[in-house]
């Protein structure tokens, strides 16, 4: 079969299309540039990475691929989006992390920062188990669209208030398989 079956550049899911917004190929150049600037700044630290599932799961797993320094890895889960296109406004921890995160080295992972509300409450969250440091790697962030007081360390790309699916990211639970990201075609 060839590549261009698994990129496709138009997809539909749940009767909505998408066309392609980013590629593999800038995924993973991204992903190197990211890996290496985190190999610099966190080594002899080793960091914990905390992946927000689902979303970040996939990205999770590629940026690690670009990590050669010591670190560890642990998730938890959040949800505040249900199968809907538009935030709740509510954030539910649905699994706490498991790592003893007191005095370690924390890079909170995940795929997109919205409004900033899911991240807003992990950080603040995270601080209170008194860990050495807290930073914040994310994939994709929508500033626009942004309205609590986030930080944000480390951003693979800034994208308009555009609804994007693929790599993770998914549409009422479907679409995360996708390799690369689509964007809502709503023209
Ligand atoms: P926030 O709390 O920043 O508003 O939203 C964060 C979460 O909302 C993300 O982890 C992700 O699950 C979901 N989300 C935000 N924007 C999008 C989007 O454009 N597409 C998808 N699939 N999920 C999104």
């Amino acid at each position: 079969m060839s590549s261009s079956f698994y990129l496709p550049e138009e997809v539909t899911c749940n009767d909505e299309s998408f066309k392609v917004f980013i590629t593999k190929e800038q995924l993973e150049e991204r992903l190197s540039q990211l890996g290496n600037q985190l190999n610099k700044e966190f080594e002899g630290k080793k960091p914990i990475f905390i992946g927000v599932l689902n979303g970040a799961f996939i990205f999770l797993a590629d940026i690690m691929r670009h990590v050669s320094i010591s670190c560890e890895v642990d998730f938890m889960k959040l949800s505040s989006y249900g199968d809907e296109k538009v935030s709740s406004g509510k954030v539910t921890e649905l699994k706490h992390i498991d790592a003893k995160i007191e005095g370690r080295h924390i890079i909170l992972v995940e795929d997109i920062v919205d409004t900033g509300l899911s991240m807003n409450y992990l950080v603040e969250n995270v601080k209170k188990y008194n860990p050495e440091s807290v930073s914040v790697l994310t994939l994709l962030h929508k500033k626009e669209a942004t309205k609590y007081d986030v930080q944000l360390d480390y951003v693979g790309f800034e994208i308009p208030d555009a609804f994007v699916l693929g790599y993770g990211l998914d549409y009422a639970q479907e679409g995360r398989n996708l390799a690369q990201i689509y964007v809502l075609d709503d023209a």
